[in-house]
């Protein structure tokens, strides 16, 4: 019996996902998801598309069965995050993630504490994704990593598609009462709700609802 069911990152036709709004409204409804978060990635949108966006996250959520956020993915570069303030202040929250190919774990790990300082950033997305191509931060590099978001109060999310953090990490958030996620990353209708694995590690880490950033609404 899966707890807490929400699925807090998801993308749809606004970006490189397939299907709209109401089809993942739709999908999130019949698996008895509590809280679905459409996200999809900034750089798609336009000031004009954005107000769209949100308008419709927010007419499809008003009569749905469960809580619908709107929120983007960003891509954190050498630059910072690509979500400026006007666009954050209209989402309920922002997911900074790493895209970019890098070649040594301490790059990645520069840019995710450019994230965490990032006032417009709630939720660092699927944090480590690529460690097993370019290899683990140290200790004391996840530490950092560690403080900065216990001090800034920014959440991680546990990403069933790409299978990260790893359970020490999560132990650690939780520990430090940094909040946590459950993600998805679903391109489809069809994968929206799909976050067993980050239910299933979450419980395994000894995680509560007080432990996850929507836990109100779950
Ligand atoms: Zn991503
Ligand atoms: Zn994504």
């Amino acid at each position: 019996m899966l707890k807490f069911l929400h699925d807090a990152h998801t993308h749809t036709a606004y970006s490189d996902g397939t299907g709209s709004i109401a089809d993942s409204v739709a999908a999130a409804e019949a698996r008895g998801l509590a809280l679905l978060g459409i996200t999809d990635h900034s750089h798609h949108f336009e000031p004009g598309t954005l107000g769209r966006y949100i308008r419709e996250v927010r007419y499809w959520g008003e009569d749905a069965e469960l809580t619908i956020l709107a929120g983007v993915e960003g891509n954190i570069t050498a630059g910072g995050v690509d979500v400026p303030g006007f666009m954050a202040e209209k989402l309920d929250y922002v997911i900074a993630s790493v895209h970019e190919w890098l070649e040594r774990p301490e790059e990645y790990v520069e840019l995710v504490k450019l994230a965490l300082e990032d006032d417009n950033v709630d939720i660092i997305g699927h944090f480590g994704a690529s460690f097993p191509y370019i290899g683990f931060p140290s200790a004391d590099e996840l530490e950092e990593i560690l403080d900065l978001a216990e001090a800034r109060g920014k959440a991680f999310e546990i990403s069933s598609r790409y299978r990260v953090p790893d359970i020490d990490f999560i132990r650690e958030c939780i520990r430090r009462g940094i909040k946590l996620t459950f993600a998805s990353d679903a391109h489809s209708p069809g994968e929206v709700g799909g976050v067993s694995w980050s239910e299933r590690i979450f419980e395994k880490a000894g995680g509560a609802r007080e432990d996850l950033l929507f836990g109100e609404f779950l």
